[in-house]
């Protein structure tokens, strides 16, 4: 069984939404716009990153949150906001 939580970091470690999202599009309802925030599949016990079609769920969800409205740019291209993320920073 696969779930998806919103995971971001603040000083002192990276933090989870603890809910069980059944859907990335549904987790991504707890991402912070602005707080560095990625989306990680909790499967079968282990945090682990997106896969590859996970990830398209993620950018093509990315385009209906209000947030991301918000942050466009005018125009019709679509740009990924620089502090919202799938996979966590590297250090
Ligand atoms: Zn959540």
């Amino acid at each position: 069984m696969i779930f998806y939580v919103a995971c971001w970091t603040e000083d002192d470690g990276v933090y989870s939404c603890g809910h069980s999202h059944q859907s990335v599009r549904d987790a991504m309802n707890c991402l912070v716009p602005d707080g560095g925030s990625f989306i990680r599949a909790h499967d079968n016990g282990l945090l682990r990153s997106l896969n590859n079609r996970e990830f398209i769920d993620f950018l093509e969800s990315l385009k209906e949150m209000p947030w991301s409205w918000r942050n466009k740019a005018q125009g019709c291209e679509f740009t990924v906001p620089p502090t919202v993320n799938a996979e966590e920073e590297p250090p």
